[in-house]
């Protein structure tokens, strides 16, 4: 299931987040996201954020996951000389399952 969040145009400061029929709103989009999970029986581990986020606009994948078999679920990548986002999961530690 994919999860919409976006910035309500009418208010700064209000986020609707959306997946199928269900709908919730919140102050920020972590917020909105929280209630929708919590409305559809959603654990947060199972929320992984999805590429191409804008100011205005997240996309989440809801569903089961597992921690990244790459970075050990850390989200970090340690090379020989910088640290950075593990490349598989984005920097979020989990991968769907
Ligand atoms: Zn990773």
């Amino acid at each position: 299931m994919i999860a919409q969040v976006v910035r309500e145009s009418h208010s700064r400061d209000y986020w609707t987040a959306e997946a199928g029929s269900h709908a919730a709103g919140g102050s920020g989009p972590g917020e909105a996201l929280r209630r929708l999970c919590r409305a559809l029986n959603i654990p947060n581990a199972d929320v992984l954020p999805l590429p191409g986020a804008t100011i205005d606009r997240q996309t989440f994948r809801l569903g089961p996951t597992t921690r990244c078999p790459d970075c050990g679920g850390s989200g970090r990548y340690v090379g020989l000389r910088a640290a950075e986002a593990c490349e598989t999961c984005g920097g979020c530690g989990r991968v769907a399952a």
